[in-house]
């Protein structure tokens, strides 16, 4: 009998635990709390709807709150928003491509696993990439400084 509640205890534990590495996933992203992200901050979004295809900005904040309130907890990954063109609950978080020669704007993680979730599809631009190279750069530069 004993064992049975130690059992309970902590698998109640482990759900507490995930429960909140949870939700520290999806509110760290953009540093800090929800309450943290400036009202102003927008995000691009595009909906998968073949037949819409809407891509639009929406406020970051909104878009964190939601996420939150309609993540399912047996799901990895985020939930889709409902498209404000077509109505279906088909949007996702997306990215612009920061090549000013390209431009496009597309959902997160459409390169494939292996690739940034910002890399471009079209032309294998990410900004994750492009800041690690340039943080390296720094380094180097510093390194060779300090000599
Ligand atoms: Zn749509
Ligand atoms: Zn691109």
């Amino acid at each position: 009998m004993k064992n049975t509640i130690y059992a309970i205890v902590i698998v109640v534990c482990f759900v507490g635990a995930g429960a909140i590495a949870y939700k520290y996933i999806f509110t760290s992203g953009s540093g800090g709390g929800i309450d943290d992200i400036p009202e102003g901050n927008m995000i691009w979004v595009k909906c998968n709807n073949p037949a819409c295809k809407a891509e639009y900005q929406t406020g970051e904040k909104a878009y964190h709150k939601y996420i939150l309130e309609h993540a399912n907890p047996m799901a990895p990954s985020a939930p889709p928003l409902i498209c404000k063109e077509c109505g279906e609950p088909s949007v996702y978080r997306a990215e612009k491509c920061g090549n000013p020669d390209c431009g496009i704007v597309f959902i997160q993680g459409s390169s494939g696993p292996g690739y940034h979730a910002d890399r471009c599809p079209k032309c294998g631009y990410s900004k994750t990439e492009e800041s690690r190279k340039r943080r390296k750069a720094e380094m180097e530069a510093a390194r060779e400084a300090g000599r």
